[in-house]
């Protein structure tokens, strides 16, 4: 028995339904971001931060956080109900997706009474911006190893160090930070710290980092000696591994608590039979060759499959033999399978594949050789579809540890 009013929920979806065909604009006259990751230009922020803001005031983001902090209180289908729609529509994306989908999730969890009424509200309006800063120029995968470094000083601690691939780094207003506090702790680990780090500090740099599709996202962060106030920390000093470990659960969707709202703009695999119908092997559309056929078919069935596997997921009597299986596999193969979707969008275009966004020749306007090189930064961002694998490997197959 569900634990909410059915007919409560089948309102509120009519009544999101409505609000979202009414309200989600179409007449963008410049290029929309594919997702959180390439937010590059101000006019993409600016729109896309009022758009959010909109979609909140109207109550269909963070309809399951607690009232309290600035949620709606209700029953997480009803956030569903509406991520479903904004995902349908195709709306914009949400911007604040690191607030959204690792920093307030874990506010809500693990957060004081404090922190969760400074920071959970903004996040939801869009007007307190966040970014991670975890990777380091020397330490991705080997996170432990970070060595950026914060050192308490009276009633501050003081950062020096660098953090990259910082999506949205230029125009956050506050890190979640992963710095060294105790270089000499009995392990790495142990020495590792957590911040709530405000970014418009002195002290702080961001420099844009260029993608390979010419778009921008993320860029280096640099601190030198920047001075952050010392109730900044989250939790205690030494539990840093620990929260980011936390955070990255809900980044690999192993753990739930996401605000919700849609953060990428997925292909959807049925506009590739458009292309097929239209795109011509050896003169004759290509949807009548028998080879394109059968992986068209394979990749409907596999888009299927992972719509459905997402749904079982959220079912706890079908995930419970294996919790965390469905939702760490679904990173991997969700990412992997959008990539191979682009790529063979792209092969059906003959000489035409080699256009890109802007060419008058390319086939609707690029959009898939953009969703193709945009695709790896899901395959990266995150922990890499290796480590990925290392971790189903570890800790839900029970395997060795490499
Ligand atoms: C678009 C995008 C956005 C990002 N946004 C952020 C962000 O906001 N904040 C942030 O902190 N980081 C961010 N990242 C960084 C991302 O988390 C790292 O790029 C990722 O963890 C890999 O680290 P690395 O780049 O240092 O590669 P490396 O760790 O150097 O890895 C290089 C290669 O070696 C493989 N490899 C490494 N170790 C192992 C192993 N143990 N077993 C098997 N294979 C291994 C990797 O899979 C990869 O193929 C972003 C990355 C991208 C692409």
């Amino acid at each position: 028995m569900a634990d909410f009013d059915q007919q409560e929920l089948t309102e509120f979806t009519e009544a999101a339904a409505a609000w979202f065909k009414e309200n989600t604009p179409h007449d963008v006259d410049f290029m929309l971001p594919l997702t959180f990751m390439e937010v590059g230009t101000d006019q993409q922020f600016n729109f896309l931060r009022d758009w959010q803001n909109k979609v909140y005031e109207a109550g269909y983001l963070g309809a399951h956080w607690p009232k309290e902090y600035g949620g709606g209180g209700r029953h997480r289908a009803f956030q569903d109900a509406a991520t479903k729609i904004m995902a349908q529509e195709r709306t914009p994306i949400m911007l604040n997706a690191i607030g959204l989908n690792w920093t307030g999730p874990l506010l809500i969890d693990r957060g004081s009474e404090d922190e969760k009424q400074k920071y959970i509200k903004g996040i939801l309006s869009a007007e307190t911006i966040w970014c991670q800063g975890f990777s380091e120029p020397e330490h991705g995968s080997d996170l432990g190893n970070a060595q950026t470094r914060a050192v308490k000083d009276g009633d501050e601690y003081i950062i020096n160090g660098s953090k990259i691939w910082t999506t949205q780094g230029n125009y956050a207003d506050y890190m979640i930070l992963l710095a060294r506090t105790n270089p000499d702790a009995e392990n790495k680990y142990k020495g590792l710290s957590f911040f709530l780090a405000p970014m418009k500090n002195s002290g702080v740099e961001t420099v844009p980092i260029k993608k390979l599709t010419g778009e921008y996202g993320f860029t280096q962060t640099f601190f030198t000696d920047a001075r952050i106030p010392a109730n900044c920390l989250m939790g205690n000093e030494g539990e840093g591994w620990l929260i980011a470990m936390q955070t990255l659960e809900y980044e690999r969707g192993a753990r739930s608590g996401q605000a919700g709202g849609h953060v990428m703009m997925m292909a959807d695999p049925t506009d590739i039979l458009g292309l097929a119908r239209e795109a011509k092997l050896n003169g004759r559309p290509a949807i009548e060759d028998p080879a394109v056929q059968e992986e068209l078919v394979a990749l409907m069935t596999e888009a299927r499959a992972l719509g459905l596997n997402s749904r079982r997921d959220k079912i706890q009597p079908l995930a419970q033999d294996r919790p965390m299986s469905l939702a760490l596999g679904s990173k991997l193969s969700s990412t992997d399978f959008y990539q191979r979707l682009n790529a063979f969008a792209i092969s059906l275009q003959g000489t035409r594949a080699a256009y890109y966004v802007g060419d008058d020749s390319a086939h609707d306007n690029g959009i898939w050789q953009r969703g193709y090189l945009n695709s790896f930064s899901a395959t990266i961002g995150g922990g890499t579809s290796q480590i990925q694998r290392n971790i189903i490997g570890e800790h839900v197959l029970g395997l060795p540890k490499s």
